[in-house]
């Protein structure tokens, strides 16, 4: 490093227009440095010039790079040094070379400096798109090699004063602040220079400083895609090298991640975590982190306003001001100290919760306060209670009616009273303080000596290390502020009155505490308590409940251990869902989600008439059907009456498997033999005979190879994507029909065939037309049996017909139906006629120890009764209608949406690459269903290339609902996945 050498001084120099050059002009300069005919498209920059070159075809063949005069070769040297140490140093990466070329005679003016670099295709994280956590991950780990790899980096022209060195964001902001001319937004860059950047200061002595990239962002690294996940795995655009803070390196790649959609600040974790593995972080560089996200972002809206100011034909700078705002107000909108926390814990770094004072007296003398219990678990919340109005107000009052002297919340809680059902963003759950009622006027007593205020929001105690607050519902009384000892009176709360109890340090990390809002996202709870004490420990020397948290982690790690892997759970690190309400799900952190997949629960959750059902009878007689009672009797003649004759004949079980198993028993007995006929993408249960005629990949990866030999699969009828599609669909009846000529031909006439009549497996897709008439008419023709599999798609779900079949124009010999049958309780029934039945006295007799219970028939006649009074079916027909119609709009918008599947609530969205080759788009549909989880939508995949979306909600979806579903596919497919 040379003493003497001295580069660029922003401060020195002024305003930097960016150099003028047409895109002909670069054309004409590429062309002579080429020594070839080539054309410039202008890629944009804020002080330089940069064009890509391409041939003719538009092939690319270089980028020209006319770095602003301002700059000296020296400097342009060190950015050459750097990439070669780089490339040398990090091979798996991408970096800009510099391409063979001529230096043109006579260079436009303010070009001197032009130079071409390799292209490197692929394209940026450039525009707001989504950025997915595993592309957050990898630009942490991006910059954290760099950073690494550029810590022994020495070069002389790294020596320069830019604007963009954080080490001078304090006098950049100073000097720049006047060309914002919006008073709100100037408030917000005037305190960044007076209360964020004295932070990093005062930090400064500590932070490491090395040759920084300086400039290594979203739109500075360029892409790999895979299925349309686009992966950095490279860096470009070295015009910003300097000498600066190790961790500014980190803090300008985290601002970068902030203006991308539904960015929250505590997304860009993953990066931070990865950038520390890589180049671990000092002490004061973790303090100094979020400060400088800050000030990065301050400086950009500075830069980009001045920018524009001085240079307003710079559409570079002006298009990019809005995501600037957006980097800073989002940097800006979470406390230091929360951030601290937060990113102390992502690194394995401990912090302390905060605690109460040692020694503190009580707050008010609350013998016996009862706690109320205001999570996803408690009972005074069922019924739907928790979305009334004010309902732990009157949860509470309930409670002091019945006798406790005081009531209180528990610190902490993640309460469902604060749950919002139909939101996108996770509600702020997480209770900050702790609620009290008392049944009679209490008085307030200083915990600790301070000086106390009252006001209109209530009363505020300040001691050395600890502010109280006690807010009063309706407080008014205003009086002068007092210095007080221990156990002075304070307040007081009327009785019957909500108070709101918090206690937050005075000072945290940064210096003064930031106030505490009165409920907090559940993942920033144990951030939020390096400031927040529980308070509990104040109304009664019982120390109750620690902050409770979200143990789904916990949950999962005991699930494994008593579970077999075989038992799959829905995704990675699920929610833990204890609570369900209709149409929602809400997980124990009160995050509520629009679930649009559970088609047993055709009534919705929680439905109060079922369960009430359900305890009666319990109370009054459950046993099983080989008792006489009335209830099996009834659900048997109710459930029969929905069938065409000759389907008379009831056998009620307790699952789709068990029927359908008991179905092709049935088959077997009544034929005497023992062939079955199934079709391919099918899947009937996992009892032994039923897995046999299950032919899904996607449920067994070897079904096809491994079928008994009794089982016979013709192809999937599917007219999408199979064999046949379109009109031609037709075909695939003739071929079953031949398949199972040539089966009887050698002998083996089946004993049934077995086919969902519409076909849900598949993904919600109607049979061809004809299909079940030509095949039922077959294999009656050869003396089998025709099953219909009705446990997904009967019972309503479809809109127009209350059973598949129906939409096929036939009369199944035996129908088989669950799921919807018992909304959620294990039941399942076989329905056939007479003589068929009667066969099966050549297999024994039949008994189903709780099939037909009386529970289980009050059951199957509730759900029977409730989806007909309720017009359920009238209601998936409508909705259904609504709902595909806009899915098919959605179609027109984006190309993945292959096509829409389906009828009333059954419907399947399939997804592809190409709608020509029909290229299933698997790890796009996977990653669309984990966002849509993230924006409040339970979804997930189905069929055999698992690419379809599968919509099966309860039946009693509202538009509402169906909206909200839409408006997030919509979100998640036009801003990415
Ligand atoms: N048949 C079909 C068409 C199914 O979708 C299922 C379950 N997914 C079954 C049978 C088996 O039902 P169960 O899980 O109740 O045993």
């Amino acid at each position: 490093m040379s003493a003497v050498y001295r580069g660029f001084d922003f401060f020195a120099s002024g305003e930097l227009p960016a150099p003028q050059l047409s895109e002909s002009e670069a054309g004409t300069v590429g062309t002579e440095m080429l020594g070839r005919p080539v054309t410039a498209r202008s890629l944009g920059s804020q002080q330089d010039a940069n064009f890509l070159l391409e041939d003719d075809l538009g092939g690319p063949l270089g980028v020209l790079k006319v770095p602003n005069e301002a700059f000296t070769a020296e400097e342009l040297d060190a950015q050459t040094a750097a990439t070669a140490r780089l490339a040398g140093a990090l091979p798996d990466l991408r970096f800009p070379t510099a391409v063979p070329s001529t230096r043109p005679r006579d260079l436009p003016d303010g070009c001197g400096h032009a130079r071409i670099l390799s292209f490197l295709g692929g394209g940026t994280l450039n525009g707001s798109g989504y950025l997915h956590p595993e592309v957050i991950r990898r630009l942490g780990t991006i910059a954290g090699r760099v950073s690494r790899a550029l810590a022994t980096f020495e070069h002389p022209g790294t020596e320069r004063t830019l604007q963009w060195d954080l080490r001078h964001a304090g006098r950049v902001l100073t000097l720049l602040a006047p060309s914002v001319r919006d008073p709100a937004r100037r408030r917000v860059v005037d305190r960044t220079l007076s209360s964020v950047w004295p932070l990093v200061e005062g930090l400064s002595s500590e932070l490491r400083l090395q040759v920084v990239h300086g400039d290594l962002t979203d739109d500075n690294v360029v892409c790999t895609a895979e299925a349309t996940l686009r992966r950095p795995d490279g860096v470009i655009d070295f015009g910003d090298l300097c000498r600066s803070w190790t961790v500014g390196e980190l803090a300008v790649t985290v601002s970068s991640m902030l203006h991308h959609d539904g960015m929250t600040p505590r997304d860009v974790l993953p990066a931070v975590s990865a950038f520390d593995r890589e180049q671990p972080l000092h002490d004061a560089e973790i303090d100094a982190l979020w400060p400088l996200v800050v000030v990065r972002g301050a400086v950009l809206v500075v830069s980009g306003t001045h920018q524009v100011e001085i240079d307003g034909s710079n559409v570079y700078a002006a298009s990019g001001l809005e995501r600037e705002w957006r980097i800073l107000d989002v940097a800006a909108g979470v406390p230091f100290d929360v951030m601290r926390a937060a990113i102390r814990t992502a690194l394995g770094r401990t912090t302390e919760p905060a605690t109460l004072p040692p020694g503190h007296r009580a707050l008010v003398a609350a013998p016996g306060a009862l706690t109320l219990d205001l999570s996803s678990t408690s009972a005074a919340l069922d019924r739907g209670r928790w979305l009334e109005p004010d309902v732990e107000h009157a949860l509470a009052t309930d409670a002091l009616d019945a006798g406790a002297p005081a009531v209180t919340t528990a610190f902490g809680e993640f309460r469902m009273t604060r749950s919002v059902p139909l939101s996108t963003t996770a509600p702020a759950t997480a209770a900050t303080g702790v609620d009290a009622w008392f049944s009679a006027d209490t008085e307030l007593r200083a915990p600790w000596p301070g000086v106390v205020s009252r006001d209109g929001e209530g009363v505020t105690l300040r001691g050395d290390e600890h502010v109280l607050t006690v807010a009063v519902d309706g407080h008014t009384a205003d009086q002068p502020t007092a210095t007080v000892a221990t156990a002075a009176l304070i307040g007081s709360v009327p009785a019957r009155t909500r108070c709101r109890i918090t206690v937050r340090l005075v000072r945290g990390a940064y210096g003064s505490a930031p106030d505490l809002p009165e409920f907090v996202l559940p993942d920033e709870l144990a951030s939020w308590r390096s400031v927040a004490c529980d308070p509990t420990a104040l109304l009664s020397d019982r120390v109750l409940s620690e902050s409770r948290t979200d143990d789904a982690d916990l949950l999962l790690r005991r699930r494994a251990a008593s579970f077999a892997t075989v038992q799959e759970h829905y995704y990675a690190s699920p929610p833990r869902i204890e609570r369900g309400w209709r149409e929602h799900l809400i997980s124990t952190t009160g995050r509520s989600y629009l679930d649009m997949v559970n088609n047993v629960a055709v009534l919705g959750h929680g439905d109060p008439e079922l369960a009430d059902a359900v305890a009666r009878q319990m109370l009054l007689l459950n046993t099983n059907s080989r008792f006489v009672y009335e209830s099996v009797v009834a659900f048997s003649e109710q459930l029969a009456a929905t069938l065409p004759p000759p389907l008379d004949t009831v056998f009620l079980v307790n699952s789709g498997s068990e029927a359908d198993d008991l179905a092709l028993r049935l088959a077997m007995a009544a034929t005497g033999r023992t062939d079955v006929v199934a079709v391919g993408e099918a899947y009937h249960g996992w009892t032994y005979a039923t897995d046999a005629v299950s032919t899904s990949v996607a449920d067994n990866p070897t079904a096809l190879s491994t079928r008994p030999s009794w089982v016979h699969v013709v192809d999937a009828p599917n007219s999408y994507r199979g064999k046949y599609r379109g009109l031609d669909a037709r075909r695939y009846a003739c071929d079953a029909a031949a398949q199972i000529e040539r089966l009887a031909e050698t002998g083996r006439a089946p004993a049934a065939f077995i086919c969902e009549p519409y076909y849900g497996n598949a993904g919600g897709m109607p049979l061809p037309d004809g299909y079940l008439e030509t095949v039922y008419a077959q294999v009656r023709r050869h003396g089998g049996l025709c099953i219909a599999d009705e446990v997904q798609v009967g019972y309503g779900r479809l809109g127009r017909w209350f059973w598949g079949f129906e939409q096929q124009a036939v009369v199944p010999d035996i129908v088989t139906v669950a799921k919807a049958m018992g909304n959620g309780h294990p039941l399942g029934a076989v329905v056939t006629s007479q003589p068929v039945a009667d066969r099966y006295r050549t297999q024994g007799y039949f008994f189903s120890s709780a099939g037909g219970s009386p529970v289980s028939s009050v059951v199957g006649s509730v759900v029977l009764n409730a989806i007909r009074e309720r017009n359920l079916q009238a209601n998936a027909r409508d909705v259904g209608a609504h709902l595909i119609a806009r899915l098919q709009a959605l179609a027109d918008k984006h190309p993945i949406i292959g096509t829409v599947h389906g009828s009333g609530l059954y419907l399947g969205v399939e997804l592809v690459r190409d709608r020509e080759t029909l290229e299933p788009a698997v790890e796009e549909t996977d990653r669309i269903c984990e966002r849509l989880r993230h924006l409040g939508v339970i979804l997930q995949a189905t069929g055999d290339r698992l690419c379809v979306l599968k919509i099966k909600p309860p039946l009693l979806l509202d538009r509402a609902g169906a909206d909200f579903f839409v408006d997030a596919l919509d979100h998640v497919l036009a801003t990415g996945y």
